[in-house]
């Protein structure tokens, strides 16, 4: 019997729209799942909104840099209500966008919940559908704790909420989302703490990005402790919280409280087993580097997948796989090598490749060259502050190719884009030091290194 459809996506989120956007110019006939809003954690309680809170936060920053320079400013500070209103102008464009496109495909977008049934069978309210091929794309969702008083701290999704900034925060975790709330929240008017477990900020990346990123907070008033763990939380009788850490340190007066302890992916109750298809211990699908998973004509990208959890990947994984099914590239997939990736805390954090540590076990110590640098940039320079740039480039072999590149700092978040194009390309240090700098500025720091 022919199928209703060539592909049904569950999940109209980065890497679901992605797919079913580039399955359907390739002419294929896609139904696409979606209860929610269009967009996912991406443009409703992710990268869009954060970015946006972050260019606020950017402003507020470089409002201090220019009275510092000699501009005489009485900036008032936010108007909450109208940037909110901005923010919100901005999100629902880009998800009208997508109703847009996905109308112009031809795609069937169907507004309910979607559960899996054998036979690559997808059954919803309005009835079931049988199609050739299977995505799954739900995505993931913030972590919780069992810690008593857990429900009196908040989660990321709740900083979209917020119609005024809090006073006293404290930040849980050491994460990309913590760095980027607390530091986005401190720049809004914050006293913000942030206690993390282990050692280091951002401990999957470059020892010393974290080390670099803990003194640029500190110097911006953030509290960073780590070695730090919560135990339980309390309200206390004037409705503030009261945190407490093992050994028995306690924070008082707390106003906000956010955990930013990981995510989980929505893996449960979209019927999984029903069609045989196992999760990992921490509930992700494995996926292999076509997207396949173990039940024949199943895929599943995004973060309900074991991919890295970023839209980007999403989104190029969403599209290889479109490419592979129904466009005549049988060898595309996505590459999960040198992916470029910036945490947009303040100062932005940019990072691509491997890290000191990952090149030495790799390629062994005696292979690895590494290049480091700290310097002032012109601006903070004019203006009197210290908060320098400082960059780390990680080399293998005799020709010195470069492997990872590391930034933290003001500006480099613009930065990365290129020289990960490079890093691509195979480019050596001496390809970076043959290129003409530009100057004066933080990017020439690279090519000269
Ligand atoms: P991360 O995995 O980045 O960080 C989780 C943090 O929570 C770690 O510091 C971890 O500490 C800590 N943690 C975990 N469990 C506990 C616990 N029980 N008690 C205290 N601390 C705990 O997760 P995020 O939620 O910050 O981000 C999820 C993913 O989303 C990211 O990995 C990234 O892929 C993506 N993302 C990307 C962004 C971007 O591109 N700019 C922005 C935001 C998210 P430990 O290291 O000790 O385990």
């Amino acid at each position: 019997m022919a199928d209703d459809c060539d592909l049904a996506v569950i999940g109209g989120g980065s890497g679901g729209l992605a797919l079913a956007q580039r399955a359907a110019a390739h002419g294929a006939r896609v139904v696409l799942y979606e209860p929610g809003r269009l967009g996912g954690t991406c443009v409703h309680l992710g990268c869009v909104p954060k970015k946006a809170m972050w260019l606020a936060a950017q402003a507020a920053e470089q409002l201090g840099l220019a009275a510092d320079l000699g501009f005489r400013l009485d900036a008032g500070g936010l108007d909450w209500p109208a940037f909110l209103a901005r923010r919100q102008a901005y999100v629902e464009r880009a998800e009208a966008g997508y109703a847009r496109r996905l109308a112009g495909l031809g795609v069937t977008v169907v507004a309910e919940r979607a559960h899996l049934l054998p036979q690559r069978r997808v059954a919803s309210a309005s009835g079931v559908r049988s199609a050739r091929h299977v995505a799954i794309a739900t995505g993931g969702r913030p972590r919780r704790l069992a810690v008593p008083g857990f429900e009196l701290g908040r989660v990321s999704d709740d900083v979209f909420a917020l119609t005024q900034p809090p006073r006293r925060v404290v930040v849980v975790g050491g994460g990309y989302v913590a760095v980027e709330m607390a530091s986005l929240l401190a720049a809004l008017g914050g006293e913000v703490e942030l206690l993390v477990r282990g050692r280091r900020l951002l401990d999957g990346f470059d020892e010393g990005i974290g080390e670099a990123l803990a003194t640029a907070m500190r110097g911006r008033g953030i509290v960073v402790s780590t070695g730090v763990e919560v135990t339980a939380v309390e309200r206390a009788a004037d409705g503030t919280r009261t945190v407490s850490c093992a050994g028995g340190a306690r924070r008082t007066g707390v106003d906000w409280l956010l955990w930013a302890i990981g995510r989980v992916p929505n893996s449960e109750d979209i019927g999984l087993a029903d069609i045989g298809l196992s999760t990992t211990a921490s509930g992700h699908i494995a996926v292999d580097a076509q997207q396949r998973t173990t039940v024949d004509g199943v895929y599943a990208l995004g973060d309900v997948g074991t991919q890295p959890a970023l839209t980007p990947v999403a989104v190029a994984a969403g599209r290889r796989l479109a490419d592979r099914l129904f466009g005549g590239q049988p060898e595309a997939c996505f590459d999960p090598a040198q992916v470029p990736t910036v945490v947009f805390a303040l100062p932005p954090v940019a990072s691509c490749g491997l890290s000191e540590a990952q090149a030495r076990d790799r390629h062994g110590d005696g292979a690895v060259s590494v290049h480091a640098t700290r310097f002032q940039p012109m601006r903070e320079a004019l203006a009197g502050r210290d908060d320098p740039v400082w960059i780390k480039l990680v080399c293998v072999g005799q020709a010195q190719r470069v492997v990872g590149l590391h930034l933290v700092g003001p500006g480099v978040e613009e930065i990365l884009q290129g020289f990960a194009v490079a890093m691509r390309m195979g480019a050596t240090r001496a390809d970076f030091q043959a290129t003409v700098a530009i100057h004066p500025g933080s990017a020439e720091e690279v090519v000269l290194l």
